[in-house]
């Protein structure tokens, strides 16, 4: 198998897995039970807590742990517009937001009334500054960006941002999904208010997820219950999946320069084959995140050379995963495509450490085969 789709999601880490059935099997208690074997798990998820804090260089009450990113995105977005919504009414985000992002501006907006504002974004996925600054009003309660998008891999300038929100605006918060940044490129949580992360996207489990909070910022609770997660996120603690997120993020900041430049050859070498063939057209800028690589072969339906490709065990996407059953065009590359026929023929292959240059060249001969094979529909 030949998988290149590990922005969709990523296999587990051995070590994570083992430390993950020992914690099932051994501290199986209810973290906030009220005798011993309760506060050994409590006392386990709060070193995780503090361990990734510190990883993080902030503060371990400024972390609320979540089932994904989707759910942070959720609880960042919607908490805020509901905790300042006597401030204002109005928020912003852009058109290139992964779905839970998307969605959570068009429910404020259509069910909650709240005026959203999105920012276009140039051919390389970038924002133009001015026009955010120009934005922000005196009733602009929110900004949400993300940092490397998830389709293009286009990087936006986060503390730039961050800078631009708070200067025009000290009321206003910035919100950033971090997902496919972390554990891939630096991060630096300075002057951002809310960041959401995941740890499938990190070779950890499915259903886990981080949000970070400062602590100027404030949220309405979306799961109300009990005290768990500061009274923030109601609901008996996934205990293993959140103690097990701090050897899953050690893990990977611990090698993320290491498998930086791995990745940047192999990118390197994607891009200059795929520049030989005129019937392809590569997407994603020249300074994107290396770990994703988006290309359009106009004329070719991507499903169809998804599923051709997959007939040799070779596994990428058309889309992001979560848009994945839509035929129509991404509204990433809606956004960012310099033509409609080239964002309704993009594929996204995205790469990993644990990529072989052997399977690109293989992946690269099957591209070669499928684009004779194939039939142009458009
Ligand atoms: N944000 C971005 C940029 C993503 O790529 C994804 C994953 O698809 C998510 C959010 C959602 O992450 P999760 O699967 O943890 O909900």
């Amino acid at each position: 198998m030949i998988y290149l789709d590990y922005a969709a999601t990523t296999p587990l880490n051995r070590d994570v897995y083992e430390a993950y059935i020992k914690l099932l099997k051994n501290y199986f208690a209810n973290a906030d039970s009220a005798y011993s074997l309760g506060y050994q798990v409590s006392g386990l998820i709060e070193k995780s807590r503090e361990h990734i804090a510190s990883m993080l260089k902030i503060q371990p009450q400024e972390i609320i742990f979540t089932s994904c990113a989707s759910e942070a995105n959720n609880m960042a977005i919607k908490g805020a517009c509901f905790q300042y919504s006597n401030r204002g009414k109005h928020i912003i985000t852009t058109k290139i937001e992964h779905s839970s992002v998307d969605a959570s501006f068009k429910q404020m907006a259509e069910v909650f009334g709240f005026e959203v504002d999105y920012l276009d974004v140039d051919n390389q996925g970038m924002i133009d500054l001015q026009v955010l600054e120009n934005m922000i009003r005196e009733d602009t309660i929110l900004v949400s960006t993300m940092y490397v998008n998830n389709e293009i891999g286009s990087i936006l300038p986060v503390s730039l941002i961050a800078d631009i929100i708070h200067r025009k605006n000290p009321k206003t918060r910035y919100h950033v999904d971090m997902v496919q940044a972390l554990g891939k490129i630096p991060i630096n949580l300075k002057g951002i208010d809310l960041a959401s992360f995941s740890a499938h996207k990190i070779y950890g489990l499915k259903g886990s997820g981080l949000l970070y909070k400062n602590h100027r910022t404030l949220l309405i609770p979306l799961i109300t219950a009990g005290q768990q997660e500061y009274g923030l996120r109601g609901g008996t603690s996934d205990s293993a999946k959140d103690i097990v997120f701090a050897k899953t993020l050690r893990l990977a900041l611990e090698a993320q320069q290491e498998h930086y430049d791995y990745v940047i050859e192999l990118n390197q070498y994607l891009r200059e084959e795929l520049k030989k063939r005129e019937a392809v057209f590569i997407n994603s800028p020249k300074n994107a995140s290396p770990y994703l690589l988006n290309f359009s072969v106009p004329h070719y339906k991507p499903e169809v050379l998804v599923h051709y490709l997959e007939t040799s065990d070779i596994y990428l996407s058309a889309r992001s995963a979560c848009t994945s059953k839509k035929q129509d065009i991404s509204h990433t590359l809606q956004a960012t495509a310099i033509n409609e026929e080239i964002g309704l023929s993009a594929l996204r292959l995205s790469l990993s450490h644990l990529t072989q240059k052997e399977e690109l060249k293989i992946f690269i001969k099957a591209l070669d085969q499928a684009l004779t094979e194939v039939k142009k529909q458009r």
